[in-house]
């Protein structure tokens, strides 16, 4: 019924996914209605050059819990998913690939977790169907968002999520451009669970990420949650200032008990210690742009989860 507000919305960030997007939806309306819950879809186009959106449009026509965001052009997944997260009325969003490797079947799971309490559910593949060069990136990923916001997950790139509302009313209201959804869910400090979902291989069309996109995502999401790669330089500059005096004290050492210079130690010993010096007043510069930089992104301070009276 589409006039009144549905309870679970499901979006989908969709680019050239043509030959998966009939199954999917058939799949995801068959196991949304055998739990008896009303729901809508909400898929995201995101700039598709083949027929995805047309056949969007064919499903719609007989299914009007669908509701289809068309973006302008290709934004990437994630500014799709935030898109879809704009429009969706449901007090329970889950979120899942288009491309069939999350079987819908897994829905339920997630959002049964919901429903006990959680505020965030996301899934963890147990058996995961991808390529050695496609995990590679996945694992540092995993460690870097471990390291940086304190969060355990275990398989942050899974894209089979579910959410309580108000966390993405919450995400809405983020203005930062560089945006990983797991690092932005982990730093609200939201009530999080994890199941084991099942994880199947691409059978249709070609994943979106290859070799040099990951590396590309992967250092975009370190320097988007921290500082660290700035503060390496002012690091740096200290070794090498350290190295500079070391070899000079030894420099002058020898010149004192054995009398004579040594050159190229002299040498060495001014190079290295000029060096680390301008490399420490580099990272004092970055120091002061990382935090111009933390600044800008202005996430929330603080989120106040509940408040008694
Ligand atoms: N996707 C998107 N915009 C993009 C790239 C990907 O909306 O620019 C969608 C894609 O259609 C799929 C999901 O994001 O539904 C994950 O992409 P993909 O399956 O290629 O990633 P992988 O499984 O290799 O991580
Ligand atoms: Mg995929």
């Amino acid at each position: 019924m589409e006039h009144s507000t549905p309870e679970i919305s499901v979006v989908i960030p969709i680019y050239n996914e043509e030959p998966n997007l009939r199954e999917l939806l058939r799949r995801i309306a068959e196991t949304l209605d055998a739990m008896g819950r009303s729901f809508e879809v909400i898929a995201v186009d995101d700039g598709s050059s083949d027929r995805s959106l047309d056949v969007l449009k064919g499903i719609r026509e007989a299914d009007p819990r669908l509701r289809i965001v068309c973006l302008a052009r290709n934004f990437g997944q994630s500014p799709a998913l935030y898109a879809g997260f704009a429009h969706v009325r449901g007090q329970i969003v889950a979120m899942i690939d288009a491309d069939l490797q999350n079987p819908p079947e897994e829905l339920p799971k997630l959002i049964a977790k919901i429903d006990e309490g959680y505020d965030f559910v996301s899934g963890y593949r147990h058996d995961r169907q991808d390529s050695f060069l496609r995990t590679v990136p996945s694992r540092v990923i995993n460690y870097v968002v471990k390291k940086t916001t304190r969060a355990e997950f275990r398989d942050v790139g899974c894209s089979i999520k579910a959410f309580r509302r108000n966390v993405i009313d919450v995400m809405g209201r983020f203005t930062h451009r560089s945006r990983y959804l797991p690092v932005d869910v982990a730093l609200l400090g939201v009530r999080t669970a994890e199941v084991g979902v099942a994880h199947d291989k691409r059978v249709a069309g070609t994943s979106k990420y290859g070799f040099f996109t990951l590396i590309r995502t992967t250092f975009d999401l370190v320097t988007s949650v921290t500082a660290a790669p700035l503060r390496f330089f002012g690091l740096l500059g200290w070794l090498f200032a350290l190295v500079g005096f070391g070899v000079g004290l030894r420099v002058a050492y020898v010149r004192f008990t054995e009398g004579d210079v040594n050159q190229l130690g002299s040498v060495m010993a001014i190079v290295f210690f000029l060096f680390g010096v301008q490399m420490i007043g580099t990272g004092l510069m970055c120091e002061y742009i990382s935090r111009i930089y933390i600044e800008v992104q202005n996430r929330p301070y603080y989120l106040v989860r509940e408040v008694i009276e």
